[in-house]
């Protein structure tokens, strides 16, 4: 018998909030978030808001904290950047491959593999991004894109590592488009990408946490979140909204299996 899956969901806060408000911000979630949620909820907070919201969550066991990005190196003459080794006393989990990245800061598949890589040896928890852009999906390309993403990222893994690892799937199209994936093709992308995961080592597919991500509000995230094979959500602008947020982590199933 596997171990069922507790579900998980994260907030990506983006490029949002100074210390002071990521500080008022993790407070209003801590308020209002139920005393035992069904899920692991993770805050991604902008890198200066990192420690200073690990701090007011020293004593706080509902909530983790995890990193936006990280670069691979451990040290050195990299100006600007911040490495996964430098995270790993101030959260749990790094996000790599997130699709704002790969447009926009240029990170290819070898990359966000090395990233998720940094994470691991960090001792951090890997969040992995996969998604299909609008064209892709209109070509019929999603299979061969999460495919791509997903095997470039997983392959070389040991397998106590991928199992450590979250993937999350979302659709670049979704993504802050206020348009979620159909039933269908969240169902369809989520189990294709467990049998990737059990192509690379045979039976950790069921272990592995599997959430889907783009545009997810509390309105949406009840049918999401019930749907077969998917252990949580990714959310970006709804989680800057205490409510919102604290809503849809009361939407999360009990442990899947
Ligand atoms: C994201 O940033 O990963 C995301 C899913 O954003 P949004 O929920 O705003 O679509």
């Amino acid at each position: 018998m596997t171990e069922p899956r507790r579900p998980l969901v994260a907030g990506n806060w983006k490029m949002h909030t100074s210390v002071p408000e990521a500080l008022n911000l993790v407070t209003s979630i801590r308020q209002k978030l139920e005393p035992a949620p069904a899920a692991d909820v993770v805050l991604l907070p902008p890198f200066i808001s990192i420690w200073p919201v690990q701090q007011l969550l020293l004593d706080e066991l509902r909530i983790e904290v995890g990193a936006q990005d990280g670069f691979w190196e451990k040290a050195g003459a990299f100006t600007g950047q911040v490495s996964a080794e430098m995270l790993r006393d101030s959260c749990q989990y790094l996000l790599a491959g997130h699709s704002e990245r790969r447009q926009l800061f240029g990170d290819t598949d070898e990359i966000v593999r090395r990233k998720l890589d940094a994470a691991l040896r960090a001792g951090l928890r890997p969040l992995l991004a996969v998604g299909e852009t609008a064209s892709e999906r209109a070509a019929d390309q999603t299979v061969d894109v999460l495919r791509r993403q997903v095997r470039s990222g997983l392959t070389q893994l040991e397998p106590a590592d991928l199992c450590r690892c979250v993937i999350a799937y979302e659709p670049v199209w979704a993504i802050g488009s206020g348009q979620t994936a159909l039933d269908t093709e969240i169902t369809a992308a989520v189990s294709g990408i467990r049998q990737l995961i059990d192509e690379i080592v045979p039976g950790a597919g069921v272990m592995v946490r599997v959430l889907y991500g783009g545009s997810v509000t509390s309105d949406s995230a009840p049918a999401i979140l019930n749907l077969a094979g998917v252990d949580g959500a990714l959310v970006g602008g709804a989680s800057l909204d205490p409510d919102e947020f604290c809503a849809i982590v009361a939407a999360a199933e009990p442990d899947r299996s």
